[in-house]
Parts: structure tokens; C-alpha cells; sequence
């Protein structure tokens, strides 16, 4: 503060301010800061500035300083729209090092660190809020409740404890809302109004007690606690159901109880919400959640509340990494292997490599937990740069499962299924189970194939063929999303003969009906599951044994725990064993690992069955047999002879045109005009491997190093100079620094 007021006193005519605005331009805009605003505008504010012949709401990134002599023309900040940053000077620091790191303009990393409504403008002051409170009346009553007004009672002991906004009171129970109208009838309770900020917090009261921890908790709690207060990075890998969770949430309670916050990341809220539910069971109220499946408002109140410090965990998905926590004390990754963590368009960032920096900077330690940790984490493990703990046995004492191969080139199969493995399904449904069947593609089937001339149903603007959803009596393209009718007729030779042909999990659902037609078969994908809560109405269902077969997609590898899962099957095991991407097998054996892993119920091992017509892969053979761990000593070694991460850093310089020549010739000049950097690669250009999609050309440039500051260097002096040029021929270029694909 004094330093300015002496800038301005001694008559300084001209105060600029760097701000950083969401637009694709690496670079900081200075604008002119009015006098008034001199002595109040601190880095981390809003302001509103023009820019173009709009006003816009951008960030300041610097304090006000004096502009150069012969500085003229620059356009005013017109206002200002906080009292108080709204970053504080660690969170800016991260995004500049995002920005810096994945080579995105700051202006688009701060946005996506700030939820919608607060990028737009609304401001930080929060409404008073109705709240509730428990009355004397209600005191007197609370005791004398028969105790079949559980409801009731859950509402008053909570309102007494502190006031509660009527919508919180409604979310305690699933009949609250009733119990809440008598309450309020009866004079028990009453409303008045107030901020949130007098909702008492950090009542230290658990909700629900902890269970006693198991000797593998235990031990791991014990490496873990005396862990807090510093950086470092833990693995936690276990098995589903060999309580991480657990873990997760005892940890979390001794940082809530050292005062501190802690930031739980998910991959996708809606896959697992047992996690945030099993939060909001200990905790309670003081559990915020941020993802996207929030409206605008409740995001940006929740944002507001963990910067004020009254919730003490936050659970989200990717961008919560940028949640606002004061007294950040611990980072968990849940599912830290989960591709969603890297965001694959704009910017690409990964949220637990971002996680890492950001609890390096602070000082704090993080915890990944895993069933099938990626690889990188692993080979951080060999060097030493992660601690290890791994819980061996599944908490209910489950054995592990009979993992067999069905070799599909020996076997007449049925819509995709062979004749073991539907009887399998048959001996599990008699013995009482319920089985799960896994296949990662939806629709009906991936093809329609003419039989009269072997035209196959394209999509007019990718090169990919279009799924046929026969539900929805649509064909369907899963790459840019196009629907057309399905034809009656070949259009290139007339033929009628059209065959659907493969599998999607619609196919195999009708096929399980015409086999099991007494039995309930649900399918679990994104088509059938589109509305939110339905996935979770269907877990809960699937958990009570109220389904004979599960049908699903990815959906069905994720979080959820079905308890009385006997059997597994997986369809199409082969999917990755000769994918083009050098990831495609580590996901495999996450996958086929985690569908797995839901299979078995108390005292009962389950049984995996995978149908591939390659039994003899030596890596599927080493993952059935050996399981994950020995798998990926595998897959590492490959990735260490071939040079690949974790073993070098990648970088994708990708481009997209309206014609193949011109994104091509783009990446061709990018390739000539990159510095030479000694250790970096260039490899390409080359068309991406699905050249066409949404009828553009998609080609990249491979940048590779041992080391990732040779990397940044060649990418970063290639962007100063490209920059200005790129748009003219309608090419739109991209950087993606390790990237999750290179497709
Ligand atoms: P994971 O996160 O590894 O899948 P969880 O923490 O969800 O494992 O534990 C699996 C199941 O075992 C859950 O139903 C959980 O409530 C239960 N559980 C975990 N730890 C304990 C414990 N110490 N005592 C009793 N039950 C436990
Ligand atoms: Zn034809
Ligand atoms: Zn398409």
C-alpha cells in the first residue's frame, strides 16, 4: 500500500495493470487504472474492461505500476468488482504455472479456475439465507419422540446443532421434507433470516462414527499421519472393497481436526457417488461438492464457502483442483489411474499432475489411491519419488476371483456370446448370484453391413462407421454425434440384406432377454442412464439383489460396489490387445482389473470370464495370471526399451483444416521453424488415426525428450513466433503436453 501511495504522489500520470482475459491469445492486455481505483487494485480482482467493442470481465494479474514515458492510449479498467482478490496470490501462481506449463493463455486458465457465474461477474457477497432453528418448543419435544420419527428427529438434532438452510434440513433424510412441514406446524422449528456464515462449522462431532480400522488400515494410517504438515506423495494401492475409502476418511478427519481443509478429487461424480455420499456421512454439512453436474449458483456458492473457510472438504471432479481452500492441509486422487483426469480439449490439463504441483507449493502431502494405478505413479514408486502402501485384502474377507479365458475362435457364438459363458450365467442365476456383463460399446451394433455388395453405413462427415441404436431406431455416429435414419435398402445396390453387425450392449441385453426371459437384465450405459440419479437409483438396486444381470459399458467398471456379484463377463476382451495407441493396453488391464474386482461376494470367490480370440497374448495371459502388478512390470519394460512415457515426455502439436494438404502443411512449416533443442525428437507430421472427424482433418506433430525442460523450450520458442500466423488459412492448431492419446 504505501509503495503505491508514494507512486501516485509523486505524480506518476499514468498507472497501467496487466489483466488477463478468456480469449485464445497468449498474452496479458494492460489497461489504465484510474485514480480512485489506484490505492484498491490488488492481482487476483475482477475487473470489467473493453475489449473489442464488448466489456468483458477479466483478471488482474498485476499491481498498478507506472506505464513507460510516451505511454498513450490505453483503455480505462471501468470497475473494479471485488474488495479482496478473488484468487489469493497461491492459486494465481498455480495458474501461471498451468498457463506456463501446458502452453494455454492465462486469461482461459484462470477461467477455468473460477466457476461460471463468478467468471461472468455476480458477486461474492452472498444472500442472507432463510435458516432454520430449533425452537424452545421443539427442545422440550426432541426427547419425548417416539422413535419411529426418525426423520423428525434427524431434522431437529440437526437444526440444533446450528441452523440450516431448509434445503439442507430437506437433504438429511428421505422423508426430511415431511418432517420439516410438521416441525415448522408444530411450532418446533422456526425460520429467520441470516448468512451462512452463521452456520457453525467444524463442530468436530462425526456424524457417523469410523469403523474400527483393519490391521492393513491401521498400518497404512500409521505411515500416513505422520505424514501431514509436509509434501510428499503416497500410493495407496488396494483392491475394491479393500477399504481405501476408509482410509481416505480417517486421514481426512485428523486434518480436520489440525484445523486444515482437504480437496478429495473423483473422476466423474455421477459414475461414483458413493464416494461424496460416504463424506457427507461423516461429515456432514461441512462437505461442499463441485462438479459439474451442479447449477451455476450452487457451484459458485459452494466455491465461495471453501474460500471462506466454513466447509472443510471439498469433493469434485477435475477443476475442483482449483477449488479456493485457505487451510488446505491434504489432496486425495481417488482413482488416480482415470483418464478424466486429463481434460481433452481446451486446456489439456491433468488435474493430478496439477494436484501434485499445487500440494508441492503448499507444502502438503497427497494421497493417490488405486485399485490399478497408472503406470507413471508406479515407475514414481521404483524411483522413489512416491511412498507405497498397499492394502492386500478386501475388507469382507472376499477371495480373490477365478479369472478364465474363453477362447472365441473355437465357438459358436450367439450375438457375441458364447455358449460357456452363457452357461455360466445360467449356473451363477440358480446358485443365487447375479452376473455382470461387460462390453464397452453401445448401440446395438458398430455396423450395418450391406450383404449384397459389403457397403458398410459411413458417417458423412468422420472416417468411422455409424453405430446402429436400435432403441432409438437411429443409426449413430459416436465420433461427432450425427444421427441419420437406418436405411431400408443398400443405397450403393439396392439390396434389402442390411445386417447389423458386432456388438453393442443393446444386442447383448435382447440376446440375455431371449435366454433369461424370466430373469431382470438391466443395461448400464450412457443411453439408458442419461437423466442424472438414475445410475444411482440402478446401483442401489443392483447392491439390494434386485438384478439378475447387469449390461453395461464403463459405467459398470467404475466406484460402484454391487456386493452380491458373482460372476463377471467380459465380451470383447481384444478391443486394445492391437490398438494403435500406446496407452490401449494399460487401460485394458485397468479395465478388465476393475471389472474384476466387482466380482465376489463374503466367503464365496467369484468367477471372471474373458471371451478374446487371442488366448495366446503373452500380456493378457500375464495379467489373468499374474494380475495387475506383474502386468505392468511388463508393460513398463516395453515402455522403457521403446522410450516411451513414463520413460520420456511427449508433446502433441495438433492441427485441424477444413482440407488434409493444409493442416499437414502447417504442421510441415511448424516442424522447420521449431528450435533446435538437443534430446527432443520431431516425429511426423502425420494425419492423426482417424483422419476425418466432424468433417475436419485432424494431423500432429510427435515432440519427445528425456527431459521436459528441453521439451518446453522448443515449444515455447515455436509459439512466440507462430502465433501471429496461424489463423489465416482456417487451421487451428493445439499443443496437448502429455498427452492421454495420441490419436
Ligand atoms: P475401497 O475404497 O478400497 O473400495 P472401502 O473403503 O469402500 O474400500 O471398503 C469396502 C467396504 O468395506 C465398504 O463397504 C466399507 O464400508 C467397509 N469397510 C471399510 N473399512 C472397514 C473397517 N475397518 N471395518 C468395517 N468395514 C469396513
Ligand atoms: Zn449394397
Ligand atoms: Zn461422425
Amino acid at each position: 500500500m504505501s509503495e503505491l501511495s508514494t507512486q501516485i504522489s509523486t505524480g506518476a500520470d499514468l498507472l497501467l495493470a496487466e489483466v488477463a482475459i478468456a480469449a485464445p491469445l497468449r498474452q496479458l492486455f494492460d489497461y489504465r487504472v484510474e485514480p480512485d481505483q489506484a490505492a484498491r487494485l490488488r492481482p487476483g480482482m475482477r475487473v470489467r474492461v473493453p475489449f473489442g467493442r464488448r466489456d468483458v470481465v477479466g483478471i488482474a494479474v498485476s499491481a498498478p505500476r507506472e506505464a513507460h514515458p510516451g505511454a498513450f492510449n490505453y483503455r480505462p479498467i471501468r470497475e473494479l468488482l471485488d474488495d479482496a482478490p478473488l484468487l489469493d496470490e497461491a492459486l494465481m501462481q498455480l495458474c501461471a504455472w498451468v498457463a506456463d506449463y501446458y502452453h494455454h493463455p492465462l486469461g482461459e486458465v484462470l477461467a477455468a479456475a473460477v466457476p461460471t457465474g463468478l467468471r461472468a461477474g455476480a458477486t461474492t457477497e452472498r444472500a442472507d439465507h432463510q435458516l432454520l432453528r430449533l425452537t424452545d418448543a421443539g427442545s422440550t419435544a426432541l426427547p419425548g419422540l417416539p422413535v419411529r420419527s426418525a426423520s423428525l428427529r434427524t431434522v431437529l438434532t440437526a437444526i440444533a446443532a446450528s441452523p440450516l438452510s431448509p434445503q439442507q434440513a430437506r437433504a438429511l433424510a428421505p422423508t426430511a421434507a415431511a418432517a420439516l412441514r410438521r416441525a415448522l406446524q408444530q411450532g418446533w422449528a422456526e425460520t429467520f433470516v441470516g448468512t451462512s456464515s452463521s452456520m457453525s462449522t467444524s463442530t468436530g462431532e462425526l456424524l457417523q462414527a469410523a469403523a474400527p480400522a483393519t490391521t492393513e488400515q491401521a498400518a497404512a494410517l500409521a505411515d500416513l499421519l505422520p505424514r501431514l504438515g509436509r509434501y510428499s506423495t503416497t500410493l495407496l494401492e488396494g483392491v475394491t472393497g479393500s477399504g481405501k475409502t476408509e482410509v481416505y476418511l480417517q486421514l481426512t478427519a485428523a486434518v480436520i481436526a489440525r484445523g486444515q481443509q482437504v480437496l478429495v478429487l473423483t473422476p466423474e461424480i455421477g459414475l461414483t457417488p458413493q464416494l461424496a455420499e460416504r463424506y457427507v456421512q461423516r461429515f456432514g454439512r461441512r462437505v461442499a461438492s463441485y462438479h459439474s453436474g451442479l447449477s451455476d449458483r450452487d457451484r459458485s456458492r459452494n466455491w465461495l464457502r471453501a474460500r471462506a473457510g466454513e466447509i472443510d472438504v471439498v469433493i469434485g471432479t477435475r477443476s475442483a483442483v482449483f477449488a479456493p481452500l485457505p487451510r488446505l492441509g491434504l489432496i486425495v486422487i481417488d482413482e488416480e489411474h482415470d483418464v478424466s483426469y486429463k481434460q481433452q480439449e481446451g486446456l489439456r490439463y491433468s488435474a493430478r499432475d496439477v494436484a501434485l504441483v499445487r500440494a508441492q507449493r503448499l507444502d502438503l502431502p497427497v494421497l493417490l489411491g488405486s485399485a490399478t494405478p497408472a503406470l507413471e505413479s508406479l515407475q514414481n514408486v521404483v524411483a522413489g519419488r512416491y511412498a507405497h502402501l498397499r492394502l492386500e485384502r478386501r475388507v469382507r474377507n472376499t477371495a480373490p476371483p477365478q479369472i478364465d479365458i474363453i477362447d472365441v475362435r473355437t465357438q459358436p457364438l450367439t450375438h457375441g456370446l458364447s455358449a460357456p459363458l452363457l452357461d455360466a450365467v445360467a449356473r451363477h442365476l440358480d446358485g443365487g448370484g447375479q452376473a455382470l456383463l461387460f462390453l464397452n460399446r453401445r448401440g446395438y451394433a458398430p455396423a450395418l453391413v450391406c450383404q449384397g455388395c459389403g457397403w458398410v453405413a459411413p458417417c458423412p462427415h468422420c472416417d468411422a462407421r455409424m453405430t446402429l441404436h436400435r432403441r432409438r431406431q437411429r443409426l449413430l455416429c459416436h465420433h461427432c454425434g450425427l444421427t441419420a435414419p437406418v436405411p431400408s435398402t443398400c443405397p450403393d445396390c439396392g439390396a434389402t440384406a442390411l445386417t447389423p453387425t458386432g456388438q453393442g450392449t443393446e444386442r447383448i441385453e435382447d440376446a440375455l432377454r431371449l435366454r433369461f426371459p424370466a430373469k431382470r437384465i438391466e443395461r448400464f450405459d450412457s443411453d439408458r442412464l442419461a437423466r442424472a440419479g438414475e445410475i444411482e437409483t440402478l446401483s442401489r438396486e443392483a447392491q439390494a439383489g434386485a438384478i439378475d444381470i447387469l449390461v453395461g459399458t464403463q459405467v459398470l467398471a467404475k466406484g460402484h460396489d454391487f456386493g452380491g456379484l458373482s460372476l463377471a463377463g467380459v465380451v470383447d476382451a481384444d478391443g486394445a490387445l492391437y490398438g494403435s495407441d500406446f496407452r490401449a493396453l494399460e487401460r485394458m488391464g485397468q479395465l478388465l482389473t476393475q471389472v474384476a474386482g466387482r466380482v465376489g461376494r463374503a466367503g464365496q470367490p467369484g468367477q471372471v470370464l474373458l471371451q478374446t480370440a487371442h488366448p495366446e497374448h503373452p500380456l493378457l495371459r500375464l495379467l489373468v495370471e499374474s494380475g495387475y502388478p506383474k502386468f505392468c512390470e511388463a508393460l513398463l519394460a516395453e515402455r522403457r526399451t521403446h522410450g516411451l512415457p513414463p520413460f520420456s515426455h511427449l508433446a502433441l502439436l495438433r492441427a485441424q483444416a477444413p482440407e488434409e494438404r493444409v493442416a499437414l502443411e502447417f504442421l510441415q512449416r511448424a516442424r522447420a521453424a521449431l528450435p533446435t533443442v538437443d534430446g527432443v525428437q520431431v516425429l511426423g507430421p502425420a494425419p492423426a488415426s482417424m483422419q476425418r472427424r466432424a468433417g475436419v482433418y485432424r494431423a500432429q506433430l510427435l515432440l519427445r525428450s528425456p527431459s521436459r525442460a528441453a521439451l518446453h523450450r522448443v515449444l515455447q520458442g515455436w509459439i512466440v513466433q507462430a502465433e501471429p500466423v496461424n489463423a489465416a488459412q482456417g487451421v487451428r492448431w493445439s499443443v496437448d503436453v502429455d498427452p492421454a492419446d495420441l490419436f
